[in-house]
């Protein structure tokens, strides 16, 4: 796939369509690129609010202090960023510009800030839910930046990248019968952007030994289910948007009830923004202007 991806990340580049910052997954988006995102934020949004979905925006940092009690350091700990400052004195600032100046790491003279760069855009939702939810639950929309330390060539796995998501946080059938609908919603709509899209189970790299018992669970229990399509290689599909039912991973850890007093579950659908666009992109061209008009027509309509 290596060659096929940076073929057409080349394309892209030489396109103007995303601009490289000088590290792997690192890009600028040209407004052609962010014309494409915009346009399917908005049917998201629309979408969302069929469900009576809150629309909220978060940045794209969290407390560490949400961080951990998501538990992501247990799954993904070589996904993680963190935040980290200068929070030394005079000598500190003398040591830290001589370790800059002579080419050496300098970021080993910086310290936890206490924050960590959001892996998930639906983490930080969950402390603001902690207590009881109304009756039948309640709906998110949400949408924001993502890192995830993954540097590639494969422009489809980008370190900083947009997920549009919509959330359902309430008990257990709420948050599977959410879970299959928007499986359902997102095929639908990506059929009508002409790509040609599967859903699959989906299989999380989660790390390590732990991270394969985890992994087992979610495949036999189908709590992830990813609707893919190509995007750098036809051999390698790119999962674009999954559905992903939390049990009550969430609930327990931020202490959120529903109003019948148990333990809520949750379950959010994200669509990759960069990631839909990127396959709209290798499947009707380069050229935004020229894309099909049923295309056209239902991102601009
Ligand atoms: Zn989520």
């Amino acid at each position: 796939m290596g060659i096929v991806a940076t073929s057409f990340r080349d394309e892209l580049l030489a396109a103007g369509l995303l601009v490289p910052l000088g590290a792997d997954g690192l890009y600028g988006r040209a407004a052609a690129f962010e014309d494409v995102v915009d346009a399917l934020a908005r049917l998201i949004v629309s979408l969302g609010a069929a469900d009576g979905a809150a629309r909220i925006r978060f940045p794209p940092i969290e407390p560490r202090s949400v961080f951990d009690r998501t538990d992501y350091l247990r799954s993904f700990p070589d996904l993680t960023g963190a935040v980290v400052t200068f929070r030394g004195d005079d000598a500190g600032h003398a040591r830290l510009l001589a370790a800059a100046d002579t080419g050496d790491d300098w970021t080993e003279l910086l310290e936890p800030a206490d924050a960590m760069l959001c892996p998930a855009v639906c983490h930080p939702l969950y402390p603001t839910l902690t207590g009881t939810l109304p009756a039948g639950g309640a709906t998110y929309d949400l949408q924001g930046w993502c890192f995830r330390h993954e540097p590639s060539v494969d422009p489809a796995r980008m370190q900083a990248f947009r997920q549009h998501e919509i959330v359902y946080v309430g008990d257990a059938a709420g948050a599977r019968a959410h879970r299959d609908r928007w499986v359902e919603r997102g095929t639908e709509l990506l059929a009508d952007l002409g790509l040609d899209v599967e859903a699959v189970v989906a299989n999380d790299p989660f790390f390590g030994r732990v991270g394969r018992m985890l992994a087992t669970n979610q495949r036999d229990q189908e709590l992830k289910i990813e609707l893919v399509v190509t995007v750098a290689s036809a051999d390698q599909p790119t999962a674009v948007v999954s559905s992903n039912c939390h049990e009550d991973h969430f609930g327990a850890a931020f202490g959120i009830n529903t109003a019948e007093g148990d333990v809520a579950h949750s379950a959010c659908v994200g669509f990759g923004l960069e990631r839909v666009t990127l396959a709209l992109l290798r499947r009707h061209g380069l050229d935004v202007e020229r894309w099909p008009s049923t295309v056209r027509d239902r991102l601009w309509p």
